[in-house]
């Protein structure tokens, strides 16, 4: 969920910073890992909306966004080394390596500075029944009923919808298609509109070890 027709809506309630550790530290010391663990390598420090989220929100939010960054950090050298392979071809057709990579990075940088957004949990704006939602002109993130059921890896997983949030906010990627199997009719047929479709990056990181 985007909200697009939110843009302008203010953050009311006041920000509180939570600190957690997010993981062990695990897999290769230095470098990238080639395919994207279960148990962040990274730590993140979340800016939480301070009536809305719980500690135990807080704390499953702070280990997604630590995978996400692990995980896109793995596309991202995904695209760069192999900008042909079978995987980015399901993903996004023919559309310009220059421009999924520019979105990818964007996630990326943005993921890295988690004090530039503010995380809700559980507001009003999840009564429509999203699992996530984003307005980027208030650089404000909302997570919902849907996204704390999720499973925290794989498809339609708590990871892949921080990486599908973070593509709007950071490369202001749109909502044409949802769903697995219209997004990758979307890349085949039409592979521009692919390249900023946020479900598209979603399903990009999410079936990277398929
Ligand atoms: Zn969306």
């Amino acid at each position: 969920m985007n909200f697009k027709s939110l843009l302008g809506l203010a953050v009311a309630a006041g920000v509180v910073v939570a600190t957690a550790q997010a993981g062990a530290q695990t897999g290769k010391p230095g470098g990238t890992p080639t395919r994207p663990a279960e148990t962040p390598r990274t730590t993140v420090t979340l800016r939480f909306d301070a009536k809305s989220c719980t500690a135990s929100d807080r704390a499953v939010l702070t280990e997604a966004f630590a995978l996400a960054i692990d995980h896109v950090a793995v596309g991202l050298r995904h695209i760069r080394e192999t900008p042909d392979s079978q995987h980015v071809r399901t993903w996004f057709g023919t559309a310009p390596r220059k421009q999924i990579t520019f979105v990818l990075d964007a996630v990326a940088r943005r993921l890295a500075q988690p004090q530039s957004f503010t995380v809700s949990c559980n507001d009003n704006l999840c009564r429509q029944g999203p699992m996530a939602y984003t307005v980027p002109s208030a650089s404000r993130m909302g997570f919902c009923q849907g996204f704390f059921r999720a499973r925290l890896t794989g498809e339609d997983s708590r990871t892949g919808t921080v990486v599908h949030e973070m593509s709007h906010l950071a490369a202001r990627t749109q909502d044409h298609m949802y769903g697995r199997t219209r997004t990758r009719g979307l890349s085949a047929k039409q592979p521009d509109i692919a390249a900023n479709n946020a479900d598209n990056y979603e399903y990009f990181i999410e079936t990277l070890n398929e």
